[in-house]
């Protein structure tokens, strides 16, 4: 792992970790207000989403009006080798906290197929307008991603960010997994010629 990105992932960090809960809540529900617009585009059925950890935008804001769409939604769980499976959130899903402290939906869980999800919410530490992600440290999601990266039917990579995890340029590694998109409190940024769908 270079270098850069280690200087790049706290620098980013500590921007995070200075926000104060109001601006959080504040932001997170701006995002959740574009989300309600964007989400009117896709057919979903079956979306992934993340319990926040560490100041990430709070994508569980996001489940009540997904849930009254009827749509699936489904949350991380850490896979021994170290990538993630998405377990079925209900409303009657009991959840137990992993190594991380970061509650998971706990057995008897159905998992989705990663390739039947239609839809991926992803936490990040900062993004760039190419594309690029860079997460905590650990490479779960680039090891989740990569499973799914070249199915013609894969779900959207959706970056989940505020305006101040825009980095200028990223550092990246060949085993990083690009996003399709980022949505912030003000933009929703595509990276591929292809638009939103
Ligand atoms: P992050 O994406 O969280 O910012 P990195 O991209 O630096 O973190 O990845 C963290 C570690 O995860 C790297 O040291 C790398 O070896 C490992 N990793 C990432 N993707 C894979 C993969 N597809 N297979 C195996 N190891 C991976
Ligand atoms: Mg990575």
């Amino acid at each position: 792992m270079s270098a850069d990105k280690i200087v790049q992932r706290k620098a980013f960090r500590s921007l995070r970790q200075n926000l104060s809960q109001e601006e959080i809540a504040n932001l997170s529900l701006a995002i959740e207000q574009q989300f309600k617009v964007f989400k009117k585009q896709l057919r979903l059925k079956k979306v992934a989403l993340y319990w926040p950890f560490d100041q990430e935008v709070d994508a569980k804001l996001l489940i009540p009006e997904l849930w009254q769409d009827q749509i699936e939604t489904y949350l991380p769980r850490l896979r021994p080798d170290q990538s993630l499976e998405f377990a079925l959130y209900s409303a009657d899903t009991r959840c137990q906290a992993n190594r991380f402290g970061i509650p998971e939906p706990k057995d008897p869980a159905k998992l989705a197929s990663l390739e039947t999800l239609d839809l991926l919410l992803i936490p990040l530490l900062a993004f760039d307008l190419q594309g690029h992600r860079l997460g905590m440290g650990a490479g779960f999601y680039d090891r989740t991603l990569s499973k799914i990266a070249t199915h013609p039917k894969r779900a959207l990579f959706l970056g989940l960010a505020y305006e101040i995890q825009k980095a200028d340029s990223l550092c990246t590694d060949p085993w990083d997994i690009r996003l399709d998109a980022v949505m912030t409190e003000k933009h929703i940024y595509y990276f591929n010629e292809q638009g939103p769908l």
